[in-house]
């Protein structure tokens, strides 16, 4: 079969064996992968993302310089079965999955170069951890559950009561699950900032109320948010020096969840976030059940994914896709499907 594969950077494509299922694992064909950022960086960045995966642990990891098959966000059709599997869905039903293959240990799909991840024609996942695709749920949407239950778990963790206004920063693809799922649960007013002006628009479509350039205004100063009791901070960008910026601009008491991931050591000033009072809130991924929601929220639309799709691709064109998402103007999400 075809894959692409990633090693320091690189991204080819080339023919690999079609993986075998194992006890309590299934063959699934690829319907649709997307890119992540963290991909992206994995490739960029792959010395970094190795050392730092090695040393913090935890589940989204890249701990090998071997080539991997990259893609975590994925839909599926069923088409085999290995031993000592229940066969409780037909062959040819699409499914989706948290990225995990339930061996011992766990092998992180996407970032293992013992596993395929979604970026090859096949790969397999573990039968307990299946999701059935509603019919009528269009396979890339469906593909986008992954993404947005990192924006449900993160609007989860912070706990909102509904009287809050909201700042997002950062609209990327977290940035966007996180507006997405506060649209949903009818947080307002939703103020979202970024310097892109084709990611603000993307903010917008998911549900921002206004937008900021930082270029242009302190998004910190917004009317929407000058009620300072009650300021819930979604820090969605994860590059250094960004929370100590966000320490600074925070009002008394407001609360921070960081769900940008950053990579290298960082400097924030403790003193300032003593002073105000901040409540920083880390969060990461999302709980099985909040995976299973989100399936269920694109499913019946509370969550509205299409506007997010902006490429849809062949594995031939991967190494070129992750080059333009370097400079993210013109896409929300670029979804990979290696066998249309
Ligand atoms: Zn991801």
């Amino acid at each position: 079969m075809r894959a692409a594969l990633m090693q320091r950077g690189k991204i080819w494509v080339d023919e690999v064996a079609t993986p075998q299922p194992g006890p309590g694992e299934v063959l699934v064909k690829t319907l649709a992968c997307g890119i992540c950022g963290s991909d992206l960086h994995a490739a960029q960045h792959t010395e970094e993302f190795v050392e730092t995966s090695r040393e913090a642990g935890g589940a989204f990891k890249l701990t090998t310089f071997a080539p991997v098959v990259l893609g975590h966000e994925f839909s599926a059709e069923i088409v085999d079965f290995g031993p000592d599997t229940q066969h409780t869905l037909k062959p040819g039903t699409v499914v989706c999955s948290v990225p995990v293959l339930s061996r011992q240990p766990g092998l992180p799909i996407g970032y293992s170069d013992e596993v395929h991840g979604g970026f090859a024609e096949y790969f397999l996942l573990s039968e307990r951890l299946l999701l059935p695709v509603p019919q009528g749920t269009a396979a890339d949407a469906a593909a986008l559950t992954e993404p947005m239950a990192v924006g449900l778990h993160a609007v989860r963790k912070a706990g909102l009561s509904g009287h809050e206004a909201v700042l997002v920063l950062g609209c990327g693809p977290v940035g966007l699950a996180v507006i997405t799922a506060l649209k949903a649960i009818g947080i307002a007013p939703i103020v979202a900032a970024d310097f892109s002006t084709g990611r603000r628009g993307f903010a917008e479509l998911q549900g921002a109320d206004s937008t900021v350039d930082p270029k242009i205004a302190d998004p910190f100063d917004h009317a929407d948010l000058r009620k300072p009791e009650n300021v819930v901070i979604f820090e969605c960008v994860g590059v250094p020096g960004m929370l100590d910026q966000v320490y600074l601009g925070a009002p008394q008491n407001a609360r921070i969840v960081v769900v940008g991931v950053c990579l290298q050591m960082d400097h924030a000033r403790p003193l300032i976030a003593v002073n105000k009072e901040l409540n920083v809130q880390y969060v990461l991924g999302y709980s099985l059940k909040e995976f299973k929601e989100t399936l269920e929220f694109i499913t019946e639309g509370t969550f509205s994914v299409q506007t997010l799709i902006t490429g849809r691709i062949g594995l031939d064109d991967v190494a070129t896709a992750f080059d333009a998402l370097r400079t993210p103007e013109h896409h929300g999400k670029i979804v990979v499907q290696p066998s249309a």
